[in-house]
């Protein structure tokens, strides 16, 4: 009798790595270090099923050995990416330190993934990094990703955790972790500007060839492919940036390497959801300044912009002067674009079908006593309601306005109600949630709060079920967490 064989690990993998064929100036290529005892933490079965793989085929052992790099799926070419980025405002050459890019898989539907093991063991570029990644920040990457996703904002995904069964080394040893990263692509704005900083006109003309036959198909046959790109970045990222204002999302270390050209939110280290509505939040605990502050990401999303054109600049065009010209026009557009995305959220999320000059009048009122009073941005949004009492003047007064205003447009309130419910979720990762989940996972190996809290950010826009402790404001005098940078 044939021996039974566990599945082999094909589960339709198609790997197709165009990224690898680019030149050794774009990458190195290096395996992950394999690890002592890999275990598989959280698998995201719908996303294998979006995928195209057979969720099946992850169940045993040789799926654990293969989210930690112990294994390589069947036609993946690991490689290190190289890339730079402004970091705080100054310039670094970067490149994955920790993270392995297995490769590019085609779903059957045809769209492409980069498929990326995170805390995968050193590469060329680690400088003094351990390569290596804590369980905590890669749980969390996985969670917040997940509720991104959810919240249907671009970003990039997580297909597993696994643990490495090895200790790291941070302010005290902790529980080693790989996550599985799946994005449009891991090409940043710091990927153009390492070769622009090695004056490598040659790279950043294929690269930016690459990138527009990646992500903006619509574009390698116009006139000029390389302004395309900056003006199609320059959009995808000022809908990015209001769609994060939209759920009070805080990047926190919006670094020029961590703004993917796809227009995916990606890097998720210090992030954090703001409970209490005020634009200076800051959650990261080396962000001193506030420089990515809650409500500087709109600036700081143009600044980082102006670092790609100016990296574009050698290809743009061959006269200096229209170079020039091109890409201050594209970056002139940038205030304007964020400015109409923005306003047309804020309808959305007031309510409001037609359009009136003074809508944005009206919505930073709210905005303004939210700050003052220091209500809670998504209970605020979500149980607005014309005609029901509140003991505050001024909130009474705001709302009396936002009454005629519905009344001037001729939707019915299930209407509006369902516009506004559509834009404002119910339940977002509220921080001392997400932390005491994190906790519960990593200190008593208790995993039943996370997955709970994974499936019920899976239906953001829907109240129903959810726990109180998600649907309400955090209780007076929880302490703010603050997010290490060191993940
Ligand atoms: P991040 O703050 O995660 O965007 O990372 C910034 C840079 O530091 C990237 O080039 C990372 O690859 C690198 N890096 C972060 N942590 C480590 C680590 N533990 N070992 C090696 N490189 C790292
Ligand atoms: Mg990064």
């Amino acid at each position: 009798m044939m021996k039974s064989e566990p599945a082999p690990l094909p589960a339709g993998w198609h790997f197709d790595n165009s990224y690898a064929r680019l030149s050794e100036t774009f990458h190195f290529r290096v395996n992950p270090t394999p690890v002592a005892e890999p275990r598989l933490v959280v698998f995201n079965r719908p996303l294998a099923q979006f995928l195209g793989l057979d969720p099946a085929a992850f169940t045993g052992p040789d799926a654990a050995a293969c989210f930690t790099g112990n294994q390589i799926f069947p036609g993946a070419e690991p490689i290190a990416q190289a890339y730079a980025g402004h970091q705080f405002g100054n310039l670094t050459r970067l490149g994955d330190g920790r993270a392995i890019l297995l490769g590019e898989h085609r779903t059957p539907a045809g769209q492409r993934f980069d498929i990326q093991l995170k805390g995968a063991g050193p590469t060329p570029y680690s400088r003094r990094g351990d390569g290596r990644a804590a369980i905590g920040p890669m749980l969390r990457e996985h969670l917040i990703s997940e509720a991104m996703h959810a919240l249907g904002i671009p970003t990039t995904r997580s297909l597993a955790v696994a643990s490495t069964g090895e200790p790291v080394f941070r302010e005290q040893p902790l529980p080693g972790a790989v996550l599985t990263r799946v994005a449009a692509s891991h090409i940043r704005v710091g990927t153009f500007e390492y070769f622009a900083a090695l004056g490598d006109t040659d790279a950043l003309r294929v690269l930016a060839d690459h990138t527009v036959r990646r992500h903006f198909p619509d574009r390698v046959e116009s006139e000029n492919p390389v302004l395309g790109l900056l003006e199609e970045v320059i959009e995808r990222q000022s809908s990015l940036i209001a769609h994060w204002m939209r759920v009070g999302f805080v990047h926190g270390v919006m670094n020029t390497d961590n703004m993917a050209l796809s227009g995916e939110t990606i890097d998720y280290g210090p992030c954090a959801f703001i409970d209490a509505y005020d634009p200076a939040a800051v959650f990261s605990s080396i962000d001193h300044n506030g420089r990515y502050a809650f409500g500087q990401q709109p600036r700081i999303a143009a600044w980082n912009l102006a670092r790609f054109a100016e990296a574009l600049l050698p290809i743009l065009h061959s006269e200096t002067d229209t170079a020039l010209a091109q890409a201050n026009a594209a970056l002139d557009s940038f205030s304007g674009r964020f400015q109409r995305h923005w306003l047309a959220t804020l309808r959305a999320k007031f309510g409001l079908f037609t359009a009136e000059p003074e809508d944005a009048a009206l919505a930073e009122d709210l905005l303004r006593w939210m700050h003052e009073t220091r209500a809670d941005y998504t209970h605020t949004f979500r149980n607005l309601k014309p005609n029901t009492h509140s003991e505050d003047a001024g909130f009474t007064a705001w709302q009396q306005r936002w009454t005629e205003r519905l009344a001037r447009q001729p939707q019915p309130w299930p209407e509006v109600s369902q516009l506004m419910n559509a834009h404002n979720p119910a339940v977002i990762p509220r921080n001392h949630v997400v932390e005491a989940a994190l906790a519960a996972a990593t200190t008593a190996n208790d995993l039943v709060p996370l997955e709970s809290l994974l499936v019920a950010l899976a239906t953001p826009y829907d109240e129903s079920g959810k726990p109180t402790e998600l649907l309400n404001p955090p209780p007076l005098g929880t302490p703010v967490c603050r997010t290490f940078c060191g993940t």
